[in-house]
């Protein structure tokens, strides 16, 4: 039995309604397996602006810091887009990440094969199925780089500087290889080599890691190439490394390639066992409070913190099967709406259904699901 503190940051949008299903799957799972989540909540983003007049209070960064890891919903807004710079929601991203020191940020892209036909591209290009792992480097590049405004004989002149050092490619490149050699045992390094002084250093350091995994065929892929190849053959690519622009770029991308963004969780990762964990999505305010959001994506981040922050893989696998057959089963969520299921009648007839259910009942059917599967209390759940 494991007890694991968790700090929960809601956020803005859909934040709020995402977090609660993930965290209800959670607890059934704990309640399955016989570990204690103790969820404690903190703010951050665009309603900590609101009640304490900054985006990432201390005392957020104190609890996580606090906790055994992070479960994120999303932050910012059109409310504060009027906002500048650092006094913005997203700044608070950021400072989560710098002040915890979770520089990987692994983004894995997988098809549900159910939901085959939400994939934009051509049957013969899905095949049996799309599983890419994208690693983007969280706390360097031009994200945290030199920034600002100066004038100039044009008018104002903004800028943002790119920068790496050694240290911080070689973390995120061994962090790439450690996961490719779990998988398929390919890495494509992303970069922009034949232009930019920070990605010649990053191909440089790639490659020397590499020496260090014999096992592994490393590739290098300049990006502009990289977000063609997604669409044109995303089945090549195993294990993308790259720089957090790119990878926030291209892992907006590869979900697409699965149908819908609240599909995609991600794990941002540090030294040790501690992680954040959180959808790839934004707040979504188009259809805030409307109960309309897909869990999925909050669902799936909690898997991925049982696996690495916990070390818990039956109970990570518990909940990503539980995902799969409710979505097997023809349940959908508006984003994933157009993706029916298809019925074989006896005579070969075919035709669709599909179940369209709000957020709040799809996490209560995969957390049903959970306890279905694992013959607990199996005879208080419907489907
Ligand atoms: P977004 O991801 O919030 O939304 C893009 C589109 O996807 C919208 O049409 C939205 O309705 C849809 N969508 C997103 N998540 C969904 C889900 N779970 N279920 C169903 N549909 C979903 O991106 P955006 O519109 O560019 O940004 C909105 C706000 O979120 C901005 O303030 C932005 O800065 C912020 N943002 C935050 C994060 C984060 O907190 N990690 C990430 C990206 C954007």
């Amino acid at each position: 039995m494991g007890r694991f503190k968790v700090a929960v940051i809601e956020g803005d949008g859909i934040g709020p309604e995402v977090c609660r299903a993930a965290c209800e799957v959670l607890e059934k799972t704990g309640e399955i397996f016989g570990h204690e989540f103790e969820f404690n909540k903190a703010l951050a983003g665009g309603i900590a602006i609101d009640e304490t007049g900054e985006c990432l209070p201390e005392a957020t960064v104190n609890l996580c810091r606090a906790s055994d890891s992070v479960l994120l919903g999303a932050v910012g807004g059109p409310k504060w887009d009027d906002l500048s710079g650092e006094a913005r929601p997203e700044t608070a991203l950021l400072g989560l990440r710098e002040e915890l020191g979770l520089y990987a940020n692994l983004r894995p892209a997988t098809i549900h094969m159910a939901l085959k036909n939400a994939c934009p591209l051509k049957e013969e290009i899905i095949g049996d199925g799309i599983d890419i792992l994208i690693v983007r480097e969280l706390t360097g590049g031009i994200y945290f780089g030199e920034k600002g405004w100066k004038g100039s004989k044009n008018g104002m002149k903004a800028y943002d500087v790119e920068s790496y050092s050694e240290a911080e490619v070689k973390r995120i490149a061994i962090r790439a290889f450690d996961s490719a050699m779990k998988r398929q045992k390919r890495v494509v390094s992303v970069d922009k080599a034949n232009v930019m002084e920070s990605s010649r250093l990053w191909r440089r350091v790639v490659t020397e890691v590499s020496h260090d995994y014999p096992e592994v065929e490393l590739t290098h892929m300049y990006v502009d190439n990289a977000a063609m190849q997604l669409i044109k053959d995303p089945r090549q690519f195993d294990v993308m490394v790259t720089s957090n622009i790119f990878g926030d770029i291209l892992s907006d991308e590869a979900s697409m390639i699965t149908g819908s963004i609240g599909l995609l969780p991600s794990a941002s990762l540090g030294e040790g066992s501690f992680g954040m964990y959180e959808p790839i999505h934004g707040s979504a305010p188009d259809i805030a409070g409307q109960n309309t959001a897909n869990p999925i994506a909050a669902i799936l981040s909690s898997a991925m913190m049982l696996r690495h922050s916990f070390g818990l893989i039956e109970e990570a696998r518990c909940i990503e099967n539980a995902v799969t057959k409710v979505l097997e089963l023809g349940y959908r969520t508006y984003d994933i709406k157009d993706s029916y299921k298809i019925i074989k009648s006896e005579e070969g007839r075919e035709s669709v259904t599909s179940m369209i259910m709000g957020c709040k009942e799809m996490g209560s059917l995969i957390t049903n699901m959970i306890q279905a599967e694992n013959k607990v209390f199996a005879n208080n759940t419907s489907f």
